[in-house]
């Protein structure tokens, strides 16, 4: 099937009153990133549609990339004509031939934004219903759930027809919420914090501690492999690597083993924090679950929550790890978590970290340490990568990972 145009229906932000044409203008340009290796097309965003004109692209590949841009509640491949009423005739047939299968039920749907045109829409539903009639007996009529819609456009320049809506990704355009760092370690749940976190429309920046030598260059690997899943809904994402070695070393040398696990998470915070700052970000998301394990009971998030003021964001605080892996599932970054490369936690995790830690006990042992110092040499070691989506990129990041096994 030739279709000329997707057109793409908004997302929640056609609710968002005046917000809405810069809403419109983020998402025409995130779709537009989405869909650079695409460059026949032509993006036409209007205040209810975007009508992307495929100007001779393939429409099932654009549609692929499409499907993971947030912010679109649907869209449908269509097809163009001319309005003239045999002209459309021809091309409702060729194309309910082409999507509709025999012996389906359908009915039509027309929509006019052109009052000029000659027949109401209540007259074009009737005409194409009489028309098909005789063309396709084999199908029926039904007004109530049919499996096939045939939706009808009368606008200025053509009457576009479509029989598929496909479901879009939802969510808010990224970028509309503003922008937020997240804490991404090579585990399963803060890849779906991220995802989650993308879908409410806020820009994230990755922020993943290491720790060579305890932790393996494929271990870094993963982290930006895991990076290149999340790419897609936004074309690219900025990966800041921070060097955590000293600090777990010094942490390890001077504290009691029972404190171990709560100051490096104080410390990682405090650096998240001030990674935030200095790049414009208004929020922290991280991938605890509460329960989930020692770190992550509300008495431990009491404890390493108190070095900042600054929100921190839990996307999956409250799902189950049943729920999460779902998720990760969906998202493709499941088989990846579940690739055995030491974290740079696991390394200098305590037998035994307190599930209840105190926070002034907590606040006396760090203040043993020479907290600015470590901070500052930290974050002097940070690199900044931008991880594409690109395949060339994965490939080369895989086999990297791939090499030692
Ligand atoms: P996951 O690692 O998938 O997030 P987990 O259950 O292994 O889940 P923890 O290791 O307890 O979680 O870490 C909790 C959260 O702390 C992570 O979700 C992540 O946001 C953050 N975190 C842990 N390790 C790192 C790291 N090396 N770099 C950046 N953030 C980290
Ligand atoms: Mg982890």
């Amino acid at each position: 099937m030739q279709y000329s145009e997707i057109m793409v229906r908004y997302g929640e932000l056609s609710t968002k009153g005046k917000n809405r044409q810069a809403f419109i203008g983020r998402l025409n340009g995130n779709v537009t990133k989405a869909l650079h290796e695409f460059p026949a097309l032509r993006m036409h965003p209007k205040r209810d549609r975007l009508h992307i004109d495929l100007n001779g692209e393939d429409a099932e590949a654009v549609m692929a990339r499409l499907s993971k841009v947030f912010g679109i509640q649907s869209f449908s491949p269509s097809v163009a004509v001319a309005k003239e009423m045999p002209a459309v005739h021809a091309a409702v047939r060729d194309l309910m031939a082409a999507t509709v299968p025999n012996g389906a039920s359908y009915k039509v749907q027309t929509k006019r934004s052109d009052h000029d045109f000659e027949l109401d829409t209540n007259e074009m539903n009737l005409n194409l219903g009489d028309m098909l009639t005789d063309a396709r007996p084999d199908l029926v009529v039904k007004m109530k759930n049919p499996d096939y819609v045939l939706r009808v456009e009368v606008r200025r320049e053509a009457i576009f027809l479509s029989t598929n809506t496909v479901l879009g990704a939802g969510g808010l355009p990224v970028g509309t919420a503003g922008k937020g760092v997240l804490m991404l370690s090579g585990g399963i749940d803060s890849p779906v914090a991220g995802y989650l976190a993308l879908k409410r429309g806020v820009d994230i920046e990755m922020v993943h501690f290491f720790s060579p030598p305890y932790t393996s260059q494929q271990a870094l690997a993963k982290a930006k492999q895991l990076t290149t899943k999340l790419a897609p809904y936004v074309g690219a994402i900025k990966f800041i690597q921070v060097p955590f070695t000293e600090i777990q070393e010094t942490i390890k040398a001077n504290l009691p083993e029972g404190y171990l696990m709560t100051i490096q998470r104080r410390l990682m915070l405090r650096l998240a924090e001030a990674i935030a700052q200095k790049r414009g970000a208004l929020a922290i998301f991280n991938g605890e679950s509460v329960g989930q394990v020692a770190s992550q009971t509300l008495e431990s998030m009491v404890a390493i929550n108190d070095v900042t003021t600054m929100p921190i964001i839990r996307p999956v605080a409250t799902m189950d790890k049943n729920e999460i892996i779902r998720v990760a599932e969906d998202i493709d970054t499941y088989a990846l978590s579940i690739m055995p490369f030491e974290d740079c936690c696991t390394i200098f995790a305590p037998p035994a970290p307190k599930t209840k830690p105190n926070m002034d006990r907590a606040r006396y042992y760090e203040s043993k340490l020479d907290v600015d110092g470590l901070m500052q040499r930290a974050l002097e070691g940070i690199t900044i990568t931008e991880v594409r989506s690109s395949d060339d990129y994965m490939n080369e990041n895989m086999a990297l990972i791939t090499e030692l096994l």
